[in-house]
């Protein structure tokens, strides 16, 4: 069945929804606005990627309202300025997509890692998806529902597969999103993250700097495979929509199993 068909035998499963994804211009961010359009949500990309970025709304256009907004992650005012502007613009906030991220430089020895990278890390994929979260709450508490999404990584359960900061990150992407879940969860606000393995955005093919082949050779554990940014949208879908209403406090992981082969001995 392909995905036309899918969608109408399914529905449009996120009709009258409004969503902010953050790093919406590119890579996971771009597929999932894409998605959350075609399933009938109003969606605000907020991204550093200004041109990009009011590209991607153009397109959605085609599906549902769409608005871009120019946001840094890591500053309040801007995370604070989206947030307001979804509001103002839709009414409300249903679906808040902490995505942001960055890879950062890949020294691996914990002795060549200056603190400003280390903290630039920390501050994009961590500092922002608290920064999301907490302007989101402040939303949604009176409301009293939602759904706030976090991207991690297979990162967020494994050491060694990536840099000490990104790994440290992701650590504290799932740790932000438990403790919320406690928080926020008696306002009916539901928060969750999505941990996927590499998947081919402009992130992953710069950052191993390999052709297909290469990714395919540094992680063989998925039979020669590695993700489209799709099968993380699919996963973001489902934790956005109402199906996954009694869904909360949960990381998951969208991985083929990676992170199940490398934690044990067989
Ligand atoms: P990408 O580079 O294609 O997209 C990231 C987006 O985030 C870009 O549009 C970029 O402009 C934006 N961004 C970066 N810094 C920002 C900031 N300070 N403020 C606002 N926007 C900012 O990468 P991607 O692979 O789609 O990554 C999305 C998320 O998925 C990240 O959190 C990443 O850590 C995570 N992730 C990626 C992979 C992978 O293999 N690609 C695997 C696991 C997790």
């Amino acid at each position: 069945m392909g995905s036309v068909s899918l969608l109408s035998a399914a529905g449009r499963r996120l009709e009258g929804k409004v969503a902010l994804i953050t790093g919406g211009a590119s890579g996971i961010g771009e597929c999932t606005a894409r998605l959350f359009s075609k399933h009938g949500a109003k969606v605000v990309i907020a991204d550093i990627q200004d041109d990009l970025g009011h590209s991607v709304c153009k397109e959605l256009q085609a599906n549902s309202t769409s608005a871009f907004v120019h946001c840094d992650v890591t500053k309040e005012r801007d995370i604070e300025n989206a947030v307001n502007m979804t509001v103002s613009k839709y009414g409300k906030l249903d679906i808040m997509f902490n995505n942001a991220g960055i890879i950062g430089v890949s020294k691996s020895n914990l002795l060549d890692i200056e603190k400003s990278e280390f903290e630039q890390v920390i501050n994009v994929n961590l500092v922002g998806p608290f920064l999301g979260t907490k302007h989101a709450a402040r939303v949604m508490i009176p409301a009293r529902q939602g759904s706030i999404i976090s991207t991690a990584s297979v990162c967020s359960t494994i050491g060694g597969v990536a840099s000490h900061a990104y790994t440290s990150s992701k650590h504290g992407v799932v740790g932000l999103m438990r403790n919320s879940a406690v928080e926020l969860g008696k306002f009916g606000i539901r928060v969750n993250s999505v941990s996927p393995y590499v998947v081919a955005t402009p992130m992953a093919r710069n950052f191993f700097k390999l052709d297909d082949d290469g990714v395919h050779g540094v992680y063989s554990n998925l039979k020669g495979k590695f993700l489209e940014a799709e099968d993380v949208a699919d996963a973001v879908l489902y934790l956005g929509s109402d199906e996954s209403k009694y869904v909360s406090g949960h990381n998951l992981l969208v991985d083929g199993g990676f992170t199940i082969v490398n934690s044990g001995f067989c």
